[in-house]
């Protein structure tokens, strides 16, 4: 039947791009609509490590990342009132070893994940808005702007912040507490201190200021992204967006003067009330993923990862049902991304709640083991119940408990994997 097929998504994404690529592969047939065209602009530049092997599955292997994007060796954190910066690497720069994730332009990478979910088989409708869906019945319909009507046996919502689905369920709960606008340009020609760390580019950096913190994550091209990320109650009535951009700059001094003798490249941008999340990620014919089924905070970098993993676990969840009947597998699907939303979700709001990295991430040098933990996690290894700090987190358990566990290998300066076992100890509390 024209216009009919296996599968629809609605958003070509990170989530939808990959969630299409990889059920093309498998034989389905796929057409995926996005009310916009690529090559559009997109915040969130900074990967994680976990989803590299993801990456790798649908032809985006290590290689190809580094011909286009700039290799990212860790996280790090600076405090501008102790002058302290604290450093997570998931590996060591400038030793030949391969970057273990990278900072990306997102223009170039979403245009390059739909050429990927092209080159497979799937069909794509740029500039095509879908506005009405009907997901409880079978076929589903889809209805787009310009009056065409498609059917599919399986719908996958994955329009990102429009959140198509949730929004018409009432599914979706917005997170008050967490960060609720965004400001950022981009910047060039910005100058080094003598004081400069080599590796900077190397690195995505968070600055901790008070009521929200800023993003420094260098590009490929030779341009950094920075942005502010401020809490409800720092956000100025009538915002204006380059005079709160530059008040909160101003409390990194050093960035400040740095970013003061830079060029900017663009007009300031701003984004808020992001954070939300949507306890109903499944239908009987329909699933959400990537933004679309909830997205935190931007302060660990979660949404791409979450994003692209939810697609692929998606994608496992679809063929189970179409191919072998099976719909507890969208059920697992619900559970599995429910269990990784909480492990961030918990670490987002010890950080904005319980100053998580003033206390933590600053004493954690004193502590191999919580530091082995919380690479981890940074690197988005959200899923290995083996990580003691996972363990607690999932439990969402109170800051009392002091028994975590002692990682067997001490991973900085390895690749970041799960770590291989943990044994317990008394060590701290978060
Ligand atoms: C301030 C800020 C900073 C961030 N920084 C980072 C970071 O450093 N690292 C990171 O990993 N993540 C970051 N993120 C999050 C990241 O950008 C998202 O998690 C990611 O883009 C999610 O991918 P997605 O495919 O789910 O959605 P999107 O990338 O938003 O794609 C959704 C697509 O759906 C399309 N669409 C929407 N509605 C319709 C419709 N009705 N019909 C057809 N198409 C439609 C849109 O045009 C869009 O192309 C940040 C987010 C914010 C707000």
């Amino acid at each position: 039947m024209e216009n009919h097929s296996d599968i629809a998504i609605i958003g070509c994404g990170p989530a939808g791009a990959v969630a299409g690529a990889l059920l093309a592969v498998r034989g389905y047939s796929v057409i995926i609509f996005d009310r916009d065209s690529h090559p559009r602009h997109h915040i969130g530049e900074s990967l994680l490590p976990a989803s590299m092997s993801i990456l790798q599955s649908i032809g985006m292997d290590s290689h190809y990342m580094q011909a286009h994007h700039q290799g990212k060796y860790g996280a790090r954190f600076f405090d501008p009132v102790a002058n302290r910066l604290e450093v997570f690497g998931f590996a060591l720069p400038g030793q030949g070893v391969e970057p273990p994730t990278f900072n990306v332009m997102r223009e170039t990478f979403d245009l390059q994940l739909r050429d990927v979910a092209q080159q497979r088989g799937c069909v794509i409708h740029e500039n095509t808005a879908i506005t009405d869906v009907e997901e409880e019945q079978s076929p589903v319909k889809l209805h787009s702007e310009s009056g065409q009507t498609y059917c599919c046996n399986f719908l996958i919502d994955a329009t990102g912040a429009a959140a198509v689905l949730a929004k018409k369920l009432r599914c979706r709960e917005v997170l008050p507490d967490f960060g609720r606008l965004a400001i950022y340009n981009y910047f060039t020609n910005i100058p080094t201190t003598e004081s400069a760390d080599p590796f900077e580019r190397q690195y995505l950096t968070m600055h901790l200021i008070a009521n929200g913190w800023i993003w420094f994550i260098p590009l490929r091209d030779g341009s950094t992204s920075v942005g502010v990320v401020l809490k409800r109650e720092a956000i100025e009535k009538n915002v204006d967006l380059p005079g709160q951009f530059w008040a909160a700059v101003k409390q990194s001094p050093t960035l400040y003067d740095r970013l003061s003798r830079s060029t900017p490249l663009a007009a300031y941008r701003a984004a808020s009330d992001y954070s939300y999340q949507c306890d109903q990620k499944v239908g009987l014919h329909h699933l959400l993923i990537g933004d679309a089924a909830g997205f935190l905070d931007p302060i660990f970098s979660s949404g791409v990862h979450l994003a692209i993993t939810s697609a692929a676990r998606a994608a496992d969840g679809i063929d189970a049902l179409l191919r072998r009947g099976e719909p507890a597998a969208l059920r697992q699907y619900q559970a599995d991304m429910d269990a990784g939303l909480r492990v961030f979700r918990a670490f987002v709001e010890r950080f904005y709640q319980r100053d998580l990295v003033r206390n933590l991430f600053f004493s954690a040098d004193k502590n191999p083991v919580m530091r082995t933990a919380i690479i981890n996690i940074l690197a988005g290894h959200v899923w290995d119940l083996s990580n003691p700090l996972i363990a607690m987190l999932q439990a969402n358990k109170p800051a009392e408990i002091r028994r975590v566990g002692v990682a067997s290998a001490q991973l900085e300066g390895q690749q970041a994997g799960p770590a291989a076992s943990y044994r317990e100890a008394n060590v701290t509390t978060l």
